[in-house]
């Protein structure tokens, strides 16, 4: 896809992400998409910016008057020790943002990544959370806002499996305290897919981003499982998507979470909702031929 071309003048608002690695990043394109199709004077950039350098960049933001950036790794945790509000209760207890906007000087972080997953399940998969039973793969970043997300909606059930299992059991624990009612159990791996009726597998690590890598989970395993959504986008279809769909499993990979978390961002920058999501997803795929 031709990117989109930019005109620039004295009044362009600037925006943003900061993260590390960034460059392979496709925030900038969708966004600066955007801003042509609407007509509006603004550009989205990618920086470069470690963790120890964030409060420098977020005083960039301020100091510059910039609309507002999105954060990635590693950035989402440490975010919260530099913003001034964070207006929403779930993101504040997620403890991880992606979104900061520029109100005045005020920095005020969202987490878009959880409802973004939410629309994507809804749209996809036709697949809501209320009263069902979720197995998360990872406890990063995105584990987080997902699993705050889906017990936020009213998942029943949630698991967490993760290569180091401290972190699973750390992410446990922190959602208990918000959730009582739903039960929510660190597992030491994925095994618990032989065992229990689970709804939805979620695979928020970073496994299936090389093609060379195995499926997160063993697909022999999948005989009680309903549905799986990969968060992974970069690659069309991970090893996982593909044992799921062998099996006839509804499945989908993260580009509709991706297009969902970008448009929850575009709007509380902009105020511009409508037609927002369906456009990034257009660009997205045609990103991706
Ligand atoms: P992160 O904070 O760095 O967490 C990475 C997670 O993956 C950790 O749980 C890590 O386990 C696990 N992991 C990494 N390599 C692994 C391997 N080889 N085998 C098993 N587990 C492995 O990253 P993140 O921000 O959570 O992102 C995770 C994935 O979600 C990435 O692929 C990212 O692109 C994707 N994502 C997608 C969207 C979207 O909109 N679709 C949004 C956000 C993120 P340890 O704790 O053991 O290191």
């Amino acid at each position: 896809m031709s990117e989109a071309r930019l005109t620039t003048n004295a009044s362009t608002r600037l925006y943003g992400i900061f993260g590390s690695p960034v460059r392979h990043s496709l925030s900038p394109t969708l966004h600066n998409a955007l801003f042509q199709k609407l007509g509006m004077n603004a550009v989205y950039m990618a920086f470069e910016v470690q963790r120890d350098s964030l409060g420098l960049a977020l005083e960039a933001v301020r100091s510059l008057d910039m609309g507002g950036v999105n954060l990635t790794i590693p950035l989402k945790e440490e975010a919260l020790n530099h913003v001034d509000e964070i207006p929403e209760d779930v993101d504040r207890c997620a403890g991880a943002l992606n979104t900061i906007v520029n109100r005045g000087g005020q920095l005020h972080g969202y987490n878009t990544d959880g409802p973004g997953l939410l629309a994507a399940l809804a749209e996809e998969l036709q697949w809501r959370p209320a009263g069902k039973s979720v197995l998360i793969l990872g406890a990063g970043g995105a584990a987080r806002g997902a699993a705050f997300a889906l017990a936020h909606a009213g998942a029943e059930r949630i698991w967490i499996a993760n290569r180091t299992e401290e972190r699973a059991q750390g992410l446990a624990e922190h959602l208990e305290g918000f959730f009582p009612e739903t039960e929510i159990d660190a597992v030491a791996d994925a095994s618990v897919l032989g065992a229990e009726k689970i709804d939805l597998l979620v695979n928020a690590t970073s496994c299936g981003m090389r093609a060379e890598d195995p499926p997160p989970a063993d697909p022999a395993a999948f005989r009680k499982l309903a549905a799986v959504y990969d968060l992974i986008y970069n690659c069309g279809e991970t090893s996982l998507l593909r044992s799921a769909k062998k099996l006839g499993l509804p499945q989908a990979n993260g580009l509709g979470m991706l297009a969902a978390q970008a448009a929850l961002a575009f709007g509380l920058w902009t105020g511009r909702t409508e037609g927002v999501r369906e456009q990034m997803l257009e660009v997205l795929r045609a990103c991706k031929k």
